[in-house]
Formats: C-alpha cells, sequence, structure tokens
C-alpha cells in the first residue's frame, strides 16, 4: 500500500520566516538599545570631564590666591576676590576653617554670617578635593570644593557651583536625533528582513513542493531556482537526483513489462498446443509427440529466461563476496568444451589464443557466465563454417596504478550487429533479431549478465563491428598477481 503523504500543519513559531524575523529583531534591538545608550553615556562622561578640569582649575587659582600667612576674613576674602573677578560659576562661597561663611555670590538663599553645612564643603575642610557633578531635568549641575591650605594648615574652603543647560541642551538633541535614526534605521531593517526572509522561505517553499510532486511519484518535476546560491545549489541536485529516480523508474517499469512479455509468449505457445491435443480427437501418435516436444522446448525456454532473471536479480541484491584469484584461460577452454557440439552442428570452428597466467580476482562462476555468453552468441550468430576467435593476453594499463590488464577477446565471422544497435546491444531483452535469438534458444539477457558480472569484479566490456565481417567483443579485468593486495 502506497504511505500516506505527509502533510501536517506547521505552528506559525516553527517557522523559518518566524525565527529568521525573532533573531533579526532581537538584534535590531540590541543595536537600537546601543545606540541610544552608549554615546549620550560616553558624551555625559566628556562633559562631566570637563566641568571637573574647569571648576578645579577655578578653585585652585581661588584657593591659591586666599592662602595666606594671616587668617581669612570675609572683608578680606571679598577684597581679594572681587579684584580677581571669578566668572563663569553660578555660585561661590568661601568658609572659614569652622565652615562660617564669608563670601557667597548666591543671590537666592545667600549663606554669608552662616556656617555651610554642604557636604563638599565639610569634606573639603577635611583636607580634600571634591567634584560632584550629575545632569537631572535637562541640565548639568556641576559642584566643587577644594581646601584653602597654607603651610598645611586649612584656613578655609572654596565651593563652586556651576547649573549648565546649554550643553545639556546639546545632549538632549543628539539623545533626539539619535532617536530618530533609530527609529528610521529599525523600520527599514525590519522592512528588509520582512522581505528577506519572505523571499528565502518562498524558494525553499518551491524546493519543498518539488520534493512532494516527486514524492508522490511525478519523476518528471523539475524545480527552477535561479540566484546562484546555495539553495540554487540544492536545487540543482534536487534535479539531477530526481532524474536518475526518473531513470531507474522507467527502466525498472520497462524491465517488468519485457519480463512478463517474454514469460508469456512461451506460456501461450504452450496453451496452443496443449489445446490443439485436447481439441483434435483423432491425432495420430506421431503428431502428438512433435506437440509435446515443442511444449517441452517452450518449457525448457521458459527455464532458462527464469533463470537468467534470477541471475540478474541475485547481482542486483547480493554481489558475490568470496573472491578467489581464478585462471581466465581454463574457464575459457571449459567453455570451448561446453559449446563444441552446438559448433560442430553449424560447422562452426574455433581457434584460440590464451596467454598463460591470466588470473583474475572473482569467482568461477561469473568468469563462466562471461566466457560462455559471449562465445555461445559467436556461436549462435555466425554463419555455416564460420570461425570463432578467442584471444586471451595482458595489456598494460594506461596508469601506474591501475597496472595490468587482463584482455578477453571473442571475435566471430558471423552476422555482426549494426552500428545503430551496438549502444542498446547490453540492455535487458534487447535483441537485434527477434526471429533469429528465439530460433537460437536465446532470452535477449545473456549480454546483460555479462555486463554487470564484469563490472562487479572491476572489469569492462566493450563491443565493435570486426572488418571485414562479424563482432568483435572485449572484456577487460584488473590482473591479479601474488603480491596484488
Ligand atoms: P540472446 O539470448 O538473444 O543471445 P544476448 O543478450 O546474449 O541475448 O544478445 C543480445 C542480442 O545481441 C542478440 O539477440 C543478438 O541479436 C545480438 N548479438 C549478441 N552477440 C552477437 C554476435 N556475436 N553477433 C551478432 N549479434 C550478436
Amino acid at each position: 500500500m502506497a504511505s500516506q503523504p505527509r502533510r501536517w500543519k506547521m505552528p506559525v513559531w516553527h517557522s523559518l520566516q518566524t525565527k529568521f524575523l525573532f533573531s533579526y529583531g532581537i538584534i535590531i534591538l540590541a543595536l537600537v538599545l546601543f545606540l541610544n545608550t552608549y554615546p549620550i553615556v560616553i558624551s555625559q562622561d566628556m562633559v562631566f570631564q570637563s566641568k571637573k578640569d574647569s571648576l578645579w582649575r577655578q578653585a585652585d587659582i581661588i584657593t591659591s590666591t586666599l592662602a595666606g600667612s594671616e587668617p581669612l576674613t570675609a572683608e578680606g576674602v571679598e577684597a581679594t576676590l572681587t579684584k580677581l573677578g571669578v566668572t563663569g560659576v553660578d555660585r561661590l562661597m568661601v568658609t572659614a576653617p569652622d565652615g562660617l561663611v564669608f563670601y557667597d555670590t548666591s543671590e537666592v538663599g545667600n549663606a554669608r554670617g552662616t556656617y555651610a553645612l554642604l557636604w563638599e564643603v565639610v569634606t573639603a575642610l577635611g583636607g580634600e578635593d571634591v567634584f560632584r557633578s550629575e545632569y537631572r531635568e535637562k541640565s548639568f549641575r556641576s559642584r566643587a570644593a577644594a581646601p584653602i591650605l597654607y603651610r598645611g594648615m586649612t584656613q578655609g574652603a572654596v565651593y563652586l557651583y556651576e547649573f549648565d543647560e546649554e550643553q545639556a541642551q546639546l545632549l538632549q538633541d543628539l539623545q533626539e536625533n539619535l532617536m530618530r535614526i533609530s527609529i528610521i534605521v529599525c523600520a527599514v531593517a525590519l522592512l528588509f528582513s520582512v522581505v528577506l526572509t519572505k523571499a528565502l522561505t518562498r524558494r525553499v517553499g518551491v524546493l519543498l513542493q518539488g520534493i512532494r510532486s516527486v514524492r508522490e511519484g511525478e519523476y518528471s518535476y523539475r524545480v527552477s531556482m535561479p540566484g546562484g546560491d546555495e539553495l540554487s545549489q540544492l536545487a540543482e541536485e534536487f534535479n539531477e537526483l530526481t532524474g536518475r529516480l526518473q531513470t531507474t523508474d522507467e527502466v525498472r517499469r520497462r524491465f517488468v513489462s519485457d519480463a512478463s512479455h517474454e514469460l508469456k509468449t512461451p506460456l501461450a505457445s504452450i496453451r496452443l498446443l496443449s489445446d490443439s491435443i485436447l481439441q483434435s480427437e483423432h491425432m495420430d501418435s506421431e503428431t502428438a509427440r512433435e506437440f509435446v516436444t515443442d511444449i517441452g522446448d517452450e518449457a525448457e525456454r521458459l527455464t532458462r529466461i527464469t533463470e537468467k532473471l534470477l541471475t540478474l536479480t541475485r547481482m542486483d541484491t547480493a554481489p558475490p563476496t568470496h573472491l578467489v584469484p581464478v585462471d581466465v584461460k581454463a574457464v575459457v577452454l571449459r567453455a570451448k568444451r561446453m559449446l563444441l557440439p552446438l559448433a560442430q552442428k553449424s560447422e562452426v570452428t574455433f581457434s584460440l589464443d590464451l596467454t598463460d597466467g591470466c588470473t583474475v580476482l572473482a569467482t568461477e562462476d561469473d568468469l563462466s557466465q562471461i566466457a560462455f555468453n559471449l562465445m555461445e552468441n559467436a556461436v549462435k550468430y555466425n554463419k555455416t563454417g564460420g570461425e570463432v576467435m578467442v584471444s586471451l593476453f595482458l595489456r598494460r594499463g594506461h596508469t601506474q596504478k591501475e597496472g595490468d590488464l587482463v584482455v578477453l577477446r571473442v571475435e566471430d565471422t558471423g552476422v555482426g550487429i549494426p552500428e545503430a544497435d551496438l549502444p542498446k546491444i547490453f540492455e535487458r531483452f534487447y535483441r537485434v533479431d527477434k526471429a533469429r535469438s528465439r530460433a537460437a534458444g536465446g532470452t535477449g539477457l545473456g549480454l546483460s549478465i555479462v555486463r554487470d558480472t564484469a563490472r562487479q569484479h572491476g572489469g569492462t566490456v566493450e563491443v565493435r563491428r570486426r572488418i571485414p565481417e562479424g563482432t568483435c567483443f572485449e572484456v577487460t579485468f584488473p590482473h591479479w598477481k601474488e603480491e596484488s593486495p
């Protein structure tokens, strides 16, 4: 029973398209996240660094200007700083060592005369330089504080505060631009990935369709896949495979139909002959004997065909495993002895030229099949009084690796084979002259067996017309030598 074609519904999340889109989505998302964070963080760091440099530079100038042998006073500080003319900061505060504010430029919440409890001031009074900057509510807020030191003594602290909206605006613009670019990149990349995955899955679908059609027996189906990529290669391989399947299928069908036909013909004859005997009431014993002999001949023919079919099937399914060195000369001599009665009937003579030492790694039976079939054909398709020449010799191979070859050549002076039939001569059931083959007891399988057997042992068979008449068959095998592996 033919198996039901499998056709399952694939869940959406299993499809190649979903998997590709999902992977692309993750990559795009990661890229967008990176694009929207890394440059911003780097820019912020750069701004913080520049703020730190500038505030510390100013704090340094102020502390070194204020430091001196005299303790600081509010008036002294004010006078010095007015002279110094500090610009670019939003608040400048100077405190005494105990945190009392001597000077403060802030208009709102001026701390002059009070104690500064700011963390930066307290830390600076402890002898450390401090800087802190933050980006909040679309502005940079930076604070720096430094101790005023004179010969290791802390005379006070300087506190600077800067509020910057300009750079923050620049950063804001950068962020917005990056966001816009990300959205565009995202849209384009998604569009591309959808188009690409759609094209890919469509092409895979074409291949899948091809495979399904072939599975359902449509061996003539071919896939067309332009593009020159891996999928095109896959399609080419698929077409090649399907072509082979088609050929094998055709050969198999032809073989089955030819075999049934070949078996039907003798069976029909047997039926006809037996009916004739049964139906004729007064058949003389001589005629009845003739009819029964004919029935026997047809039965023998059936036996020959089935035996040869079995030989071919055995070769297809179980190649010989136990190979031994076989002396081809002995095999040829035995075949000649077996064929002598047939040859004598049609006055055909044998002339043999056999070299010693032509050994082949095979089985005795297989080599006998080859020699017997070729020599039998040379007798069967010969003329009365014709000749069969068999030669056996060694030939040097074309390459070092190929080694020596054993050549068995069977020539005859017979009817010959037309040039057009030569390429088909090894096909199963192919016969040039059906009537002659039948009359000679042929089955049309002998040469197929010769070719398949020779191939199984690494050999080849060639056929050509012989000048001036007849046919020449040549079989070659790798020569087996004692030291051969
Ligand atoms: P068959 O049993 O008919 O001989 P083969 O396969 O041995 O089948 O041969 C196939 C056909 O090839 C034969 O029917 C015959 O027409 C042709 N043939 C084979 N050998 C020779 C030959 N030596 N001379 C002429 N024709 C030949």
